[in-house]
């Protein structure tokens, strides 16, 4: 016989655990499954924040993120704040803290602790987690849900929840499969799916893949091939052998790679003295070393590499300086091309961007319009956030609402 549950949720991801746990929290006399194809479960959340998982950022709202309109993230992001994460972690045992950056991460530094919690608080709630347990198709049948997987046989759901991700990490098991189960119920999808969060790459034997290891504060901009401004990130930038990456390039490379795809001319422009404009520099350098000038504001070794770039000896006095070399040397400091050559892609990047838009569901439950019944959290909806625990955050808010939702259904 057919095994019955009231609420299936597809993916033990930080979205799915949250929307499981709320539903049974909320109405613990329905059934809960929490299914994944995982053999050992919250891979991402363990590997976040470079193993400590930024659960949050203190200053949460609509701005930080992309793809979907702000004012359906905001809407959902109101439901379950910062305030009420922190509580929620808090009651879990998890004490979060604030570091200066903005960033929350629990108090110990360990993204186990917040994984634990969850599970925890989750089978605490009475939800059941069965993996490995890969959903590799959901019928419609009449009323209720029926979810197939190969070895596991079938399962008879009265609602459904995915929270299957989206294409980042793969080998976490978000490979993008939850996409596939959300077209089958009537979904659409955004025209692109592209990782964000990437690092960038640059030509083979480029200048700044030389400095591998150095990090240095820098706007990045990108720009249309008719010198329109786009998007801009101020913060770190990290030199590696492939190229570049750190917070400025990760919160950069989703608008990057869609600026590319949409005008395969338009460029990505870094300046390393961002308080600074090309003509300050410029200025600036009629009366000072380049050695001086760029050495006294920027790591030597970007220094001396950016003033060779633009063709300048390192020494040379202010007045040997030509008009042109100054010029070069200004805007290599201050607006310098950089040749990118595309995006280390999925298999690094911290998010997707793009998925189901959110104007396909009821907002107030995370419900789907054309397939009642079936609800949507976490990454497979088109929204991204910047670095920083935002994407958590939209994970542990869009799964509070849809597991509420799910549970309130009549
Ligand atoms: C390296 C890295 C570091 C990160 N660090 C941070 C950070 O510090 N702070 C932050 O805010 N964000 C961070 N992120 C982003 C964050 O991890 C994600 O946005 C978030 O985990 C998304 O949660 P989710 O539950 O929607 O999806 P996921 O976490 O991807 O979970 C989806 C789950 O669904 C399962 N699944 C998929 N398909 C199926 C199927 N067909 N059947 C059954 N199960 C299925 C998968 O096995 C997976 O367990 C990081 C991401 C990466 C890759």
């Amino acid at each position: 016989m057919t095994e019955r549950v009231d609420l299936a949720v597809v993916g033990a991801g930080a979205a799915g655990l949250m929307a499981a746990l709320w539903a049974r929290r909320t109405h613990p006399a329905r059934s809960v499954l929490l299914l994944d194809g995982a053999r050992s479960l919250g891979a991402k959340i363990l590997v976040s924040g470079g193993g400590r998982c930024n659960v949050t950022h203190h200053a949460v709202d609509e701005t930080a993120f992309a793809g979907s309109t702000p004012k359906a993230i905001r809407k959902v992001l109101r439901r379950f704040g910062v305030p009420e994460t922190v509580a929620f972690f808090r009651e879990l045992g998890v004490e979060l803290k604030q570091e200066e950056t903005g960033k929350l991460f629990p108090a110990g530094d360990r993204a186990r602790t917040v994984l634990d919690a969850l599970l925890r608080g989750a089978r605490g709630a009475g939800v059941e987690i069965r993996h490995p347990w890969r959903v590799e198709a959901v019928r419609r049948a009449g009323a209720s849900f029926t979810l197939r997987s190969g070895p596991g046989g079938e399962i008879e759901a009265g609602r459904v929840v995915l929270a299957t991700g989206g294409r980042s990490l793969p080998r976490s098991g978000s490979d993008g499969g939850g996409y596939a189960l959300a077209r089958a119920l009537g979904h659409t999808l955004t025209p692109r799916i592209v990782p964000a969060l990437v690092p960038l790459t640059l030509p083979r034997g480029h200048f700044l893949c030389a400095l591998s290891g150095l990090s240095a504060p820098a706007t990045l901009e990108v720009r249309t091939a008719a010198g329109r401004r786009g998007a801009r990130f101020t913060g770190a930038v990290l030199c590696t052998h492939f190229g570049l990456s750190g917070p400025a390039v990760l919160d950069v490379s989703r608008y990057f790679i869609h600026a590319r795809l949409d005008d395969p001319q338009a460029s990505l422009v870094a300046n390393w003295l961002p308080e600074t404009t090309e003509e300050q520099a410029d200025e600036a350098l009629r009366t000072t070393t380049a050695a001086r000038y760029a050495g006294g504001r920027l790591p030597e070794r970007l220094a001396r590499a950016l003033v060779a770039a633009a063709g300048v000896d390192w020494g040379t006095p202010a007045h040997r300086l030509s008009r042109e070399s100054r010029r070069a040397l200004a805007r290599t400091l201050t607006a310098l091309p950089l040749p990118v050559t595309g995006d280390r892609g999925f298999t690094v990047a911290e998010v997707t961007a793009g998925g189901v838009p959110l104007r396909e569901l009821d907002l107030d439950t995370m419900e789907s319009r054309p397939c009642p019944g079936l609800a949507l959290c976490g990454e497979i909806c088109d929204v991204d956030g910047r670095i920083g625990g935002f994407n958590f955050q939209w994970a542990w808010s869009s799964g509070y609402v849809a597991g509420i939702g799910a549970a309130n259904a009549p």
